[in-house]
C-alpha cells in the first residue's frame, strides 16, 4: 500500500467521514478531520428545535448505490430503522398527480392530458438534433405542453437560474424519458403509474433524523481525530499549510477537502490564476429550510406521502416534506404534533424575501390544504448558503480544469459542493467519493474513483455489490 503521509481532510460531512473511515479501516494512523461546526454531518445533520421538532436541512432519504455504504450505515445506527416507500406526489391546479408526473398525465383535465400525449408523441417522433441546454432538452424529451405545465416551472424554481445556462451531461438515471405506449396505456385506463412499489423503498433513522446516522458514523472514529469547532481560514498551497480561526496551523502531505469549491480556491493561497477564473465560473444556489411544527388534525390526504413538488408561482417552496411521517419521533412525544419541512431555493436571480418568508410560506400551505386543522407550535428556519451545486453549461470544462489543477498541489477536493456534480452529489455518492479517494491515496482499491469518474455507471448499479478489500 502507498503511504499518503499526513492527510488532513477538511469537513465532518458524509465526504469526509467516508474519507475518515476509509483511512482508519486500511490502518493508516496519519490522519485528522477538521469541521467548523459544532457536529458531524455537515449538510445530512439534523437539528431539534426548542419546541423538541427534529428537522433534517431538507428532506433527506437514503437512495444508496454501494453495499459498503449501506453497511456503514448500519454499523452507524444499528437496527433503530424505520422502512418506507417512497410516496412523491406534483401538486398542480388543485390536484395531486403522483410523481413521475409525465407517466401519469391521466390525472390532468382532459384538454391538458390530451395536448401533452400529442406533444410527447410529437416529441419522440423527432429527436434528430442533439438539445444544446436543459430547456431544449425538456422540450425535446417531453414536448411542449408537459415543459410548460410542470417542467419548466418547477425546474425554474428549484433551480433558480434560466434553464438554458444548464446543461445535459448530468441527468443519467434522475429523469425517467417517457414510454409513449405505456403513456397511451394509462391515458386509456386511467389507472395510476405510480414510481413506489417494492424496488423504492427508502429506510430512516428511528430517532434523531438524518445526523443520526453521521454522528454514528462519527462516534465510531477515534474522537481525538476529529476536531470540532475548527474553521479553516487558509490553506497555504505552497507550504502546505492549513490555517484555522483561531490561528492554528495544520500541515499536511495530502489534503482532502470537502469544503465549497469555490471557497477552498477564495481561501487558497498561490493558487494559478487559471484556476481561480475558473473556480469563478462555479454557479450554485442557497436552500432555505423550513420546518413546520403542528399540533392537531392532519389531512387524510398526507397520511401516507412522503414529498409533494410544487411547481407553482403562488408557493415560495419548490418541495414540503412531511416529515413526521419519516419518524413519530421526529415530533414531540405528543399523538396530536406532526411536522412539514418546506424548502425554498435561492439565487443571484432568484430572490428570496426572508423578512416575508415565514408568513408567505404559512399562507401557500394554508392555500394547498396542507395544515388542515391543525395549529403551528413552531417554526425552524435555517439557510444555507451552498445548497445546490448547479449543473451549469460548461461545467464540466470548469471541473476539467480545477480538480487536476488542485490535485497537482496535492489537494483533493471532493463531494456535493468539493467535487460539484449534482448527479453524484447525495449522502451515498458523497461519503463513497471519500472512500474511493482514500482507495487511490493508499492504492488499495480500483484506484479509479469511479463515483466521481463514472457517474451514470454508479447510478446504474454497476459498482452497487462492489466489495473492498
Ligand atoms: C435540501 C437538500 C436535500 C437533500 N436531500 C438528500 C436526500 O434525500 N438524500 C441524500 O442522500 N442526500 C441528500 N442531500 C445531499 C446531502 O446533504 C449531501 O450529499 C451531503 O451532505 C454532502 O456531503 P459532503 O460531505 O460532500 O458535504 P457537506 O455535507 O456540505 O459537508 C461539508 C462540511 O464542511 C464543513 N466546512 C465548510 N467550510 C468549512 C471551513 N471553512 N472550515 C471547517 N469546516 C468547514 C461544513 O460545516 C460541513 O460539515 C440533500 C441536500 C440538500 C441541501
Amino acid at each position: 500500500m502507498n503511504d499518503p503521509g499526513r492527510v488532513v481532510i477538511l469537513g465532518a460531512g458524509p465526504t469526509g467521514l467516508g474519507a475518515a473511515v476509509r483511512l482508519h479501516e486500511l490502518g493508516h494512523d496519519r490522519w485528522q478531520v477538521i469541521e467548523q461546526e459544532d457536529r458531524p454531518g455537515g449538510l445530512a445533520r439534523s437539528y431539534v428545535d426548542d419546541a423538541g421538532f427534529t428537522w433534517d436541512c431538507g428532506g433527506h432519504v437514503q437512495f444508496s448505490h454501494y453495499a459498503y455504504y449501506d453497511a456503514l450505515c448500519d454499523r452507524a445506527v444499528g437496527d433503530a430503522w424505520l422502512d418506507h416507500e417512497r410516496e412523491s406526489w406534483i401538486w398542480i391546479k388543485g390536484r395531486f398527480v403522483p410523481y413521475p408526473f409525465q407517466n401519469n398525465i391521466q390525472r390532468l383535465d382532459p384538454a391538458d392530458r390530451d395536448r401533452a400525449l400529442a406533444d410527447v408523441v410529437r416529441a419522440a417522433a423527432c429527436r434528430e438534433r442533439r438539445p444544446a441546454n436543459f430547456a431544449e432538452w425538456i422540450v425535446a424529451t417531453f414536448g411542449d405542453a408537459l415543459a410548460e405545465l410542470f417542467f419548466f416551472p418547477y425546474n425554474r424554481k428549484v433551480w433558480g437560474y434560466p434553464l438554458e445556462r444548464l446543461g445535459i451531461s448530468w441527468m443519467g438515471e434522475r429523469v425517467a424519458v417517457p414510454d409513449v405506449e405505456r403513456l397511451r396505456r394509462n391515458v386509456r385506463t386511467g389507472e395510476d403509474d405510480l414510481s413506489w412499489g417494492p424496488n423504492n423503498m427508502f429506510r430512516f433513522p428511528l430517532h434523531g433524523g438524518t445526523g443520526a446516522i453521521w454522528k454514528g458514523v462519527a462516534a465510531a472514529l477515534p474522537a481525538e481525530k476529529i476536531r470540532f469547532g475548527a474553521e479553516v481560514t487558509a490553506v497555504r498551497l505552497a507550504e502546505r499549510i492549513v490555517e484555522l480561526r483561531d490561528g492554528r496551523r495544520v500541515p499536511y502531505d495530502a489534503l482532502v477537502s470537502s469544503l465549497p469549491l469555490d471557497v477552498l480556491c477564495t481561501m487558497a493561497t498561490d493558487l494559478p490564476a487559471a484556476l481561480r477564473q475558473a473556480a469563478g465560473r462555479l454557479v450554485y444556489s442557497a436552500v432555505h429550510v423550513l420546518g413546520v411544527g403542528l399540533r392537531g388534525p392532519k389531512p387524510d390526504t398526507l397520511a401516507r406521502k412522503c414529498w409533494m413538488y410544487f411547481p407553482e408561482a403562488h408557493s415560495p417552496y419548490y418541495r414540503v416534506t412531511v416529515f413526521s411521517n419519516y419518524s413519530p419521533h421526529n415530533v414531540p412525544p405528543d399523538d396530536a404534533c406532526w411536522s412539514l419541512m418546506a424548502e425554498v431555493s435561492e439565487t443571484p436571480e432568484k430572490a428570496v424575501r426572508v423578512e416575508t418568508l415565514r408568513r408567505d410560506v404559512l399562507a401557500a400551505m394554508r392555500a394547498d390544504g396542507l395544515l388542515g386543522g391543525a395549529e403551528v407550535v413552531s417554526f425552524w428556519h435555517r439557510r444555507e448558503a451552498h445548497g445546490y451545486p448547479t449543473p451549469f453549461l460548461g461545467r464540466d470544462e470548469t471541473l476539467a480544469c480545477l480538480l487536476p489543477g488542485l490535485e497537482a498541489h496535492r489537494v483533493f477536493s471532493r463531494g456535493r459542493f468539493g467535487a460539484w456534480k449534482y448527479e453524484v452529489s447525495n449522502q451515498d455518492h458523497s461519503c463513497m467519493q471519500g472512500v474511493e479517494l482514500v482507495d487511490r491515496l493508499l492504492d488499495a482499491g480500483d484506484g479509479d474513483e469511479p463515483t466521481l469518474n463514472r457517474p451514470d455507471r454508479v447510478n446504474a448499479g454497476a459498482f452497487a455489490a462492489t466489495a473492498r478489500r
